[in-house]
């Protein structure tokens, strides 16, 4: 069930790198259950007002999550607060094993009697995370050796351990081939309902295959909100971002 304490309200956010205002006035709702896409040209802020939301830089403003401000949280207090995110580049542990990967983003919830108690057996979460993820049968690979869309998948799984009920996909699809963006979309509709979702990305395609919900950011501030009929019949936006990507010039 969604009620008021699973949404994400961000109000009056600012994130300012040597008054430059990178991030700069930002409301946002973030609801659970709806899929809801972050776009904009190179340099919008988008990353940053992720990092701001995860405790990677400081934010002004406020982001109350389940009657806390996440914007007042370190940045493993955020994880711990159920707040998770990937990175634009992949942040595996190339050398250790899908399920060593799984085991250690699990980590984060366990003591250090259950992790020992753990080693015994896969816990019943990691491999529920593996199936979800579609790499039960990959699980003792290196991650090393992965493709492109199995190493983005894996750090989904590294979420999905983590138990993390608000999501930020920083570009997750970036690069991905046309089959691995469909699996993606379909795994994000799976585990999307209980969650908080949100996907930066620029593949217009993709974005208009599985978004519930866009918002554009420019410079800094959100230009507009919507559903993608409305985000693309936006004038606006079809100027500053959909034009210039219809070029193939609005990339990340
Ligand atoms: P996006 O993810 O939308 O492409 P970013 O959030 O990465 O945009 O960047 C927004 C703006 O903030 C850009 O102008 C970028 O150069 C600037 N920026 C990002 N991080 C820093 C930083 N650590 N120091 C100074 N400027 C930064
Ligand atoms: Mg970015």
């Amino acid at each position: 069930m969604t009620t008021e304490l699973d949404h994400l309200e961000v109000k009056g956010l600012g994130v300012s790198f040597d008054g430059f205002k990178a991030v700069d006035g930002v409301d946002l709702t973030l609801r659970q259950g709806r899929l809801h896409f972050l776009i904009g040209p190179n340099g919008a802020g988008k990353t940053t007002l992720v990092d701001a939301l995860t405790g990677l830089v400081k934010g002004t403003g406020h982001a109350q999550y389940r009657g806390r401000d996440l914007l007042s949280l370190k940045s493993h207090q955020v994880v711990r607060a159920g707040v998770g995110r990937t990175f634009q580049t992949a942040t595996v542990f190339e050398e250790l094993s899908v399920l060593q990967n799984l085991d250690i983003a699990g980590g984060v919830h366990r003591t250090a009697w259950s992790m020992v108690l753990a080693r015994r057996k896969v816990p019943s979460y990691v491999e529920e995370a593996l199936e979800t993820i579609g790499l039960s049968d990959l699980r003792h690979r290196p991650a090393g050796v992965l493709a492109h869309g199995q190493k983005q998948w894996l750090e989904i799984g590294m979420l999905l351990v983590q138990d993390a009920k608000v999501m930020f996909l920083d570009e997750t699809v970036a690069g991905m081939s046309a089959e691995e963006r469909e699996e993606t979309g379909e795994l994000l509709r799976r585990i999307g309902p209980d969650r908080t979702i949100v996907v930066i990305e620029h593949d217009m395609d993709f974005v208009r295959t599985f978004a519930d919900i866009v918002t554009v950011m420019h410079a800094g501030k959100v230009l507009t909100e919507g559903t993608v009929a409305e985000i693309q019949a936006n004038h606006q936006v079809q100027e500053i971002y959909l034009g210039r990507s219809a070029e193939g010039a609005a990339h990340a």
